[in-house]
């Protein structure tokens, strides 16, 4: 035992030759992670303190060092001391006090060293030995095991690897504590000429050092890592100081003889070693958390093991047991051996199925707000479905979309969303029964299952209830944050045999997306027809993408009038899809799939070629054409496109059209969707020499006061104040006579829309508005019948103006 060891040598305290204060560049600051060689260029520091000291031990050996032989322990001790304070203060390490624990330690076997020496304990087993050197080295070994114990702390933060690597520990610390038993406790306490207390102090060592050895096997084996320099550095000095104690245990009882510098050895590569490991940059690593740490069964783990619990065995097969101490306690150890293998065992089986249970519970929940995620939800709704059948209650689905979700994650950040989400979740878990369930099945997706609700009112009821506790304002980071649900709902008859979640879901899919339709903030509950329409759009919206290159696109022309006069002004372009299975399609159906695809800006780019060359052709072949004008539809998402200015101008070029005589014809939505973009790519538009007109006016924000905003030509008075003008009831009569007022104040011209009837022309003329259009003249119609529409109109003018007279004279 190195007590022994350092106590036989003269203990003058002696600073390290290679003192590493001088060399070492000062710790910036913590951050600093340069783990490499501290000396840049030169050779590292832990290399020449390393070679000094080996250098100095070969002298010892080689009996070179004379009287200076005394001074090898003290100064390798110290050393290993001052290395474990630089290392330290060089690497700041995340938690220190395991390294001091060994320096402790290291203090406290110098201290026992230099009593010892005085007091010349060594191999002195009588009642005169002094206890003194031994009471100072034993707490020594102490402090060395709490430093370690403190290593395998700060690596395995989880508590039950810590365990787990505790019990490898202990299997390590029995196999040695068998071996220590055999050759060296019991022939101590076999010494029956020294007093008991002397035997018993002498004895203490073996299952101190099987201790030691134990914890640092333990933390050798179950790091999840590659072992790093300083791992297999500090290893190798706990084993060589176990070796040294081994030699000296053996010298102190006169188990063997040899020269004490050569017992000197194991315990001088011991300081050397664990001098390189407290200097080596990797000893930063020792006491960071080990996170894959899983107590791999590797095999050096397994090989110890192995070894560990075949040693008792080994033992009993080859020696029988000489008295009854020796069996009670070589039994004792294979009793206790055996126990904590099984506890090991039986934990290692619980251990794999804790991950197997956590596993699937990952792969069903939501890692963010711990909801069940989509796997989980259709689990569960499996099994509820099941349920339903057998006890035909129904079973209702209600799914939350949170509306403009992408918005505040856009505007406040994904750690901002992710709360927003969290509150959601909790408002959901809260507003649920406890048959209920409430899952995460997509981003700002949350699905309830509502079981056991006989009546579709109450599902209803809950929706409902559902949407306003998500309508009121959420309090994220001190902002206030207004948001608003879709829901839809899904009340799934039991009886129906072809039931199944996936489906279920998306019919919840369907609804939410039919409520997003109506304007967001809004329930919806499923029907059959819902799904055949969603079908219906998915197949439009496959379709329309090769309508335009299939030539099923097609422009109707419906002519405008000039009110006073019944003449043709000019027409509207209005578009047309012949779908080869379905025929016509309305635009009301095709175009906001056109629009919410981005296709429109491809098909109305044809639109306004198609129109534009048709118009040039009509002003040159009919007579008096050059007057003829032409109005086209603009999507919002055109007017947004950056290119559409440039190539409307190539437009308008190719066919050679005079400014004014096209019309662009927005709605106060899509102007209103960004007013300040709409107002500089009208003006640009504008400066084109196109016209601009605002279409169905009235029916939007209808604000007079923004046809200021825009440089505005022309408004189309919507159908449904025209109409308006056939019952007796005046009130849009007013409206239409106050738009027309407004509007010829601005210099714009207003047109109207949807005129069926000649009492509704008359009223128009009368209220001085200046076009009309709609079914009374003609029908939007293909170009090749435009000519012949035209010049029955004309005539008809010319009619109608001959038969004024005779009209007012009636
Ligand atoms: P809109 O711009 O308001 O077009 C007028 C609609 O009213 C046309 O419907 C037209 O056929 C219809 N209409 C005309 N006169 C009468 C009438 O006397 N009575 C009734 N009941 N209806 C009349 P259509 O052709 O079905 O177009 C519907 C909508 O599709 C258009 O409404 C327009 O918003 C859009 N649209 C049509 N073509 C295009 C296009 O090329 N581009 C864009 N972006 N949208 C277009
Ligand atoms: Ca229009
Ligand atoms: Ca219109």
């Amino acid at each position: 035992m190195d007590h022994q060891m350092i106590g036989s040598r003269g203990s003058t305290s002696t600073k390290g030759q290679d003192d590493p204060h001088e060399r070492f560049p000062r710790a910036e600051n913590r951050n600093n992670s340069d783990l490499g060689s501290w000396a840049s260029g030169r050779l590292p520091v832990v290399t020449v303190v390393a070679l000094l000291e080996g250098l100095w031990i070969t002298l010892h050996v080689s009996g070179l060092l004379g009287p200076l032989a005394s001074l090898t322990f003290p100064l390798l001790t110290f050393g290993a001391i001052v290395a474990t304070v630089v290392g330290v203060r060089r690497y700041q390490p995340r938690s220190s006090w395991p390294w001091y624990g060994l320096a402790t330690g290291f203090t406290l076997f110098l201290a026992g060293a230099i009593v010892r020496t005085t007091s010349h304990s060594l191999g002195d087993l009588t009642s005169h030995r002094a206890l003194l050197p031994d009471l100072i080295t034993i707490p020594g070994y102490l402090a060395i095991f709490l430093g370690l114990m403190g290593f395998a702390r700060a690596r395995h933060r989880d508590r039950s690897t810590r365990i787990d690597t505790a019990l490898d520990a202990a299997v390590a610390a029995l196999a040695a504590l068998a071996l220590g038993w055999l050759f060296l406790m019991n022939p101590a306490l076999g010494l029956t000429s020294s007093p008991l207390k002397v035997r018993v102090l002498v004895a203490a060592y073996v299952p101190i050092s099987a201790c030691i050895v134990a914890v640092t096997a333990g933390l050798a084996f179950s790091t999840g890592r590659k072992q790093s320099t300083a791992d297999l550095l500090r290893l190798a000095a706990m084993v060589l100081l176990l070796v040294g104690d081994v030699l000296y245990m053996m010298l102190e009882t006169h188990a063997v003889l040899m020269p004490e510098t050569l017992v000197d050895i194991p315990y001088a590569l011991a300081f050397v070693s664990y001098t390189a490991c407290a200097l080596t940059p990797s000893m930063r690593l020792q006491t960071e958390p080990d996170v894959e740490a899983q107590n791999s069964a590797t095999v050096g783990r397994m090989v110890i093991l192995g070894l560990a619990l075949s040693i008792p065995g080994l033992i009993a097969i080859s020696r029988p047991a000489t008295s009854d101490a020796d069996r009670a306690v070589l039994g004792g150890v294979v009793f206790a051996l055996t126990a904590v293998a099984i506890l090991r065992m039986v934990r290692a089986i619980h251990g794999h199925a804790r991950s197997e249970a956590r596993l699937v519970h990952q792969s069903q929940h939501d890692a963010l707000t711990e909801l069940p995620n989509r796997v989980g939800a259709r689990t569960f709704l499996d099994d509820a479905l099941v349920r339903a059948h057998a006890t035909s209650a129904p079973v209702a689905l209600i799914l939350c979309d949170i509306d403009r979700f992408k918005l505040i994650n856009d505007s406040h950040g994904h750690g901002f969303g992710d709360d927003f989400l969290l509150k959601v979740a909790a408002r959901l878990r809260r507003s649920i029964r406890p048959l209920d369930l409430v899952a995460r099945i997509g981003g700002d997706e949350f699905l309830i299952v509502v079981q056991g609700m006989t009546d579709d009112d109450e599902v209803l009821h809950v929706a409902h209830r559902t949407r306003r506790a998500l309508s009121e304002p959420f309090h994220i980071n001190g902002s206030e944050i207004a948001s608003s649900v879709s829901i839809g709902v899904v009340i799934a008859e039991p009886t129906d045999p072809d039931l199944t979640a996936e489906g279920l879901i998306r019919d919840a899919d369907t609804a939410v997306y039919q409520a997003k339709d109506a304007g967001r903030d809004a329930v919806v509950v499923f029907d059959r027809g819902m799904h055949d329409r969603a079908l219906q759009r998915l197949t439009l919206q496959r379709d329309l993408r090769h309508a335009l290159e299939r030539n099923e696109l097609s422009l109707n022309y419906q002519p405008i009038i000039d009110l006073p006069s019944g003449r043709v002004s000019g027409f509207e372009a209005l578009l047309r899809w012949s779908h080869p299975t379905w025929g016509q399609v309305a635009p009301l159906s095709f175009i906001p799939i056109a629009e919410d695809t981005g296709l429109i800006v491809e098909i109305g780019a044809w639109v306004l070629e198609e129109a534009c060359a048709q118009l040039a052709t009509w002003r040159r072949d009919l007579p008096h054409g050059n007057r003829l004008e032409m109005s086209v539809n603009l999507s919002a998402r055109q007017l947004r496109d950056p290119a559409m200015v440039d190539r409307l101008n190539d437009i308008v070029r190719a066919a050679n059209l005079p400014r004014g005589a096209l019309t662009l014809e927005l709605t106060e939505s899509s102007l209103m969707e960004n007013p300040t973009l709409a107002a500089e790519h009208l003006g640009r538009l504008k400066a084109l020499g196109v016209s601009l007109s605002i279409d169905d006016f009235g029916t939007g924000y209808s604000s007079l006061a923004y046809l200021q905003k825009f440089p505005v030509d022309h408004v189309k008075i919507d159908r449904a104040f025209v109409l308006g003008l056939e019952s007796e009831d005046s009130s849009d009569e007013t409206l239409i006579a106050a738009i027309v007022a407004m509007a010829s104040a601005l210099g714009i011209q207003t047109v109207a829309e949807g005129v069926e009837g000649t009492e509704q022309a008359e009223r128009l003329e009368r209220l001085n508005v200046d076009r009309a259009q709609g079914y009374l003249y003609s029908r939007p119609v293909e170009a090749s019948l435009i000519p012949g529409v035209v010049t029955r109109l004309d005539s008809a003018a010319r009619g109608r103006l001959t038969a004024v007279p005779e009209r007012f004279s009636a």
